[in-house]
């Protein structure tokens, strides 16, 4: 990822380009990884993820022609052009149904009531389960504060960001992505209480350990805005519902066991990865990162047999990583495909990254793209 001023120029530079003006404002927020606590944001639960040094920037200038134009670097093709007066319905297809979303979620506290043009630009690999979507969505939102001159809280921009997946993708995703997108510290994991929204920065301490962050984009895509996701959810939700709890991570494991099928998985995951994110943030405190990779391979084999969202590269990566010499590796997001995250010694950064590679190879497997992260700041305004 490039400096702040490299990318903001970029981004006038190509709003200039695709619109003829210089934008207003220009945005920046990064994707994320979660470290561990996966599927327990929308069970009220506590997760750990990190902000990452890619992101979405967007540059936004005001128009008079009363509609949104929207594009992007990574789109080919003229932008896409909706009358503001077609905003306010819900669901629609396409990538730029994020944007849309941000931009209505937001309008009550801009004015654009001319309609503004909007272009992004990022570098998180789209739907590799690292959250280009919430990096897509608070851009937005940031570039709008950009503009406007206005600033409001991380946490109201999160939860606008997050309206808008829902809303205008379609996918009921938890505040996970959106929290860490906004609110992501370098060094830092975010810990946040998804049923409270209460957050803490937890340091990671992986540079005194010589410790990196090592993510493999497995490149396999199996199913997850398809219906996958809200499958999972809804399952939890009929959990909940049945045992008498509002969030799913505070039932009695004992009560759990006495579900029916599938629910009883899914709950056991829910519960049992609670008590992981606690034993995590310890660990990581005590600088006992062979806790934590007991923790990682115990929370992927849960989300692998219980909560059933892994997939065999992501098995492959995380099994071929831990054979090679990494302290800890499990599936990242929502699964079904896309990433790993490892912690991986400096110098064994390149033997772990063949062994992931060797072991595509031998299965089979599209090769992955495996990148070395330092968890990054959040949000920010570029211009
Ligand atoms: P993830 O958030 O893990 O990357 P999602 O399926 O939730 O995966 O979101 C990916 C989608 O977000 C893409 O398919 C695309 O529609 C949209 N998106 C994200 N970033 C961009 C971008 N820079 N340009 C266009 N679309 C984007
Ligand atoms: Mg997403």
């Amino acid at each position: 990822m490039s400096t702040g001023s490299a990318l903001r120029d970029d981004a006038v530079a190509g709003h200039v380009a695709a619109y003829g003006v210089e934008p207003a404002g220009v945005g920046f927020a990064p994707g994320r990884v979660n470290l561990i606590g996966e599927h327990i944001d929308y069970n009220g639960g506590l997760v750990l993820p990190v902000a990452l040094p890619l992101g979405t920037t967007c540059s936004v200038s005001p128009r008079d022609d009363g509609a949104l134009h929207v594009s992007s670097a990574s789109v080919d093709g003229p932008p896409v052009v909706v009358p503001l007066d077609d905003l306010e319905s819900g669901a629609r297809q396409g990538w730029s149904s994020y944007v849309l979303g941000a931009f209505a979620h937001s309008r009550s506290r801009h004015s654009f009531e001319g309609g503004a043009s909007l272009r992004v630009d990022g570098d998180v690999p789209l739907g590799a389960g690292l959250s280009s979507s919430a990096s897509l969505e608070c851009a937005v939102l940031v570039a709008l504060d950009a503009a406007t001159g206005l600033v409001h809280d991380p946490l109201t921009l999160a939860l606008s960001a997050q309206a808008a997946e829902h809303e205008y993708a379609g996918v009921p995703c938890g505040i996970m992505d959106q929290a860490a997108s906004m609110l992501g510290r370098a060094d830092h994991a975010l810990l946040l209480d998804s049923a409270t929204l209460h957050h803490e920065h937890v340091p990671l301490h992986l540079q005194e350990q010589e410790v990196v962050l090592l993510v493999v984009n497995t490149r396999a895509h199996h199913e997850l805005t398809d219906g996958g996701y809200a499958e999972r959810r809804a399952a939890c939700e009929r959990a909940a519902a049945v045992l008498g709890v509002e969030y799913l991570v505070d039932a009695e494991p004992a009560a759990v066991e006495a579900l029916p099928e599938p629910e009883r998985r899914r709950a056991r995951h829910v519960v049992s990865e609670q008590t992981r994110v606690r034993a995590a943030v310890r660990a990581f405190g005590l600088g006992d990162l062979a806790s934590v990779g007991e923790l990682f391979a115990a929370s992927h084999a849960s989300l692998r047999d219980d909560f059933e969202v892994s997939c065999p590269e992501l098995d492959v990566a995380v099994a071929a990583a831990y054979d090679a010499g990494a302290l800890a590796s499990r599936m990242t997001g929502g699964g079904f495909g896309g990433s790993t995250v490892a912690l991986v010694r400096v110098d064994d950064v390149v033997v772990v990254t063949a062994g992931v590679e060797a072991a595509f190879r031998s299965a089979g497997f599209r090769s992955p793209e495996v990148l070395v992260v330092a968890p990054a700041d959040g949000a920010r305004t570029l211009y």
